[in-house]
């Protein structure tokens, strides 16, 4: 993408009602527009980390073997009678009424609509384990709506429902989502801790909220410091094993992680005290074991091997996809700007062109460009007449996390400078080999 073709509405000044730095930078970045409280437009760079993040997930859910699918943002009210959350979910529930007065609402979840195509389509134990699952738009109508995409009302949620025979089974489920969730926060370079959740009203139900450190959290968490020193990495789980899914849930649940809904100061006090954290987390994800809840009040039954109807085990599994963008900033920027990690930036590679107009330079950028687009990668090309200063800031501040630099003074030695925006390392190099390094650091090749 040519930044003289594309849509960057950067802002000079800081918004004042911005109160945390991720959303600071994603409204001087021109990633987001409120349209009211809560409530945003996606403008092209935030809508690129948004499609980014939304591809990470779909690919982990298919490594689960999980279905993606998708339900509609408005529903009837009928069917949240039937579970009884109709009148339990509260002000929250944005509540709509439909031309021919039948009560409608925008949903903040989608168990019940679900656990009803369930019902509908599902009646044998032999269609089970089944888990499906979706990417889509979710109204809360929160009290306090802030600190832009962290806590919205409109917000973007992955959202998917496990159904199986047994509770052991539904179990299976839930730790195959842990590991599978586990994969998809570092690919995106984020650490984000399971903690042990409150499973509100109904006592006995598993449940873990994925937690990412950060002074802006808006939970208190406690934890055993040792948990932040486990990585995933690229181990390869089958995730039909049953064993396997267990042993990641032990190694990364073992340990002391709780929230404060869940915290125990007498069991906090048997981890070492040099182990010992108090620090603040935001909530990107949380996996739910339920049992028949749902499945039980909504007749979501399936005939077993000796011919009885039984409810299906269930549980919900969310991560929060807009929220996701403001915890990756939280973790990862400086006082220049934000600091993408390379598995979701919106763009591979920032170009900038010190002397636009200049026949040398101009020709190296386009060649620089076209190299890396015929790799498959995306690189944003500052062809704009702006003064190098204006375009450094602008590539500093939408953290593209590679930047190649090309003036008439370097090419008169053959080179150009490729610099890190995390390090803010420079290297002198020839514009092939720098392009080279640019294909290695996201695994691609020169195709022929
Ligand atoms: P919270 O405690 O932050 O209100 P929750 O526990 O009610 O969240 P879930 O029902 O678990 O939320 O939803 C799944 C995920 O969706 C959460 O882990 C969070 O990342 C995200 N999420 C929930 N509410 C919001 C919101 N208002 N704005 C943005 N993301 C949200
Ligand atoms: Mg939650």
């Amino acid at each position: 993408m040519r930044l003289s073709r594309y849509f960057l509405p950067v802002l000079k000044e800081t918004p004042s009602e911005a109160q945390i730095v991720s959303h600071r930078y994603m409204l001087r970045a021109g990633m987001i527009k409120q349209s009211s409280a809560g409530i945003y437009s996606w403008l092209p760079l935030g809508f690129k980390v948004l499609r980014k993040i939304e591809d990470i997930i779909h690919e982990e859910q298919k490594r689960a073997g999980h279905i993606p699918m998708l339900m509609p943002t408005i529903q009837s009210a009928d069917l949240w009678r039937e579970s009884g959350r109709y009148d339990d979910y509260g002000e929250e529930m944005l509540r709509i009424r439909d031309r021919h007065d039948r009560d409608m609402l925008f949903t903040p979840t989608a168990e019940e609509l679900i656990t009803d195509i369930f019902r509908s389509h599902v009646g044998s134990y032999k269609d089970l384990p089944l888990t499906l699952y979706q990417i889509q738009w979710k109204f809360r109508d929160e009290i306090r709506p802030r600190f832009g995409v962290m806590r919205g009302r409109e917000f973007y949620m992955k959202d998917g429902y496990n159904f199986d025979l047994t509770k052991e089974d539904a179990l299976h489920a839930y730790n195959r989502h842990l590991v599978s969730y586990l994969r998809t926060y570092e690919r995106m370079g984020l650490q984000a801790i399971p903690m042990r959740a409150d499973s509100g009203p109904i006592g006995g139900d598993d449940t873990h909220e994925f937690l990412v450190l950060a002074e802006t959290g808006e939970s208190e968490v406690f934890y055993d410091s040792q948990i932040t020193e486990l990585k995933f990495g690229d181990r390869q789980i089958d995730y039909d094993s049953v064993e396997q899914c267990q042993a990641v849930l032990e190694e990364f649940t073992s340990r002391y992680a709780r929230t404060d809904e869940t915290h125990d100061e007498a069991i906090f006090a048997e981890v070492p005290e040099e182990r010992r954290r108090t620090a603040r987390g935001i909530e990107v994800g949380q996996i739910f074991y339920f049992g028949t809840k749902y499945s039980e009040p909504m007749g979501a039954t399936v005939v077993d091997k000796d011919g009885n109807r039984v409810p299906v085990h269930m549980g919900s599994h969310g991560i929060g996809v807009s929220r996701l963008l403001g915890a990756i900033i939280e973790a990862s920027h400086d006082d220049k700007g934000i600091i993408w990690p390379e598995g979701v930036t919106p763009f591979h590679c920032g170009i900038v062109n010190l002397k636009q107009g200049d026949a040398e330079a101009d020709a190296a950028c386009d060649a620089i460009y076209a190299s890396l687009t015929a790799l498959g990668l995306e690189p944003l090309y500052d062809d704009t007449n702006e003064r190098a200063g204006g375009k450094f800031a602008t590539m500093d501040l939408i953290g593209l996390p590679w930047r190649i630099t090309v003036g008439p003074r370097g090419l008169k030695n053959g080179v150009v400078e490729l610099t890190s925006r995390r390090t803010g390392e420079s290297e002198e190099l020839p514009p092939e080999a720098a392009v080279e390094r640019i294909a290695q650091i996201y695994g691609v090749v020169a195709k022929g």
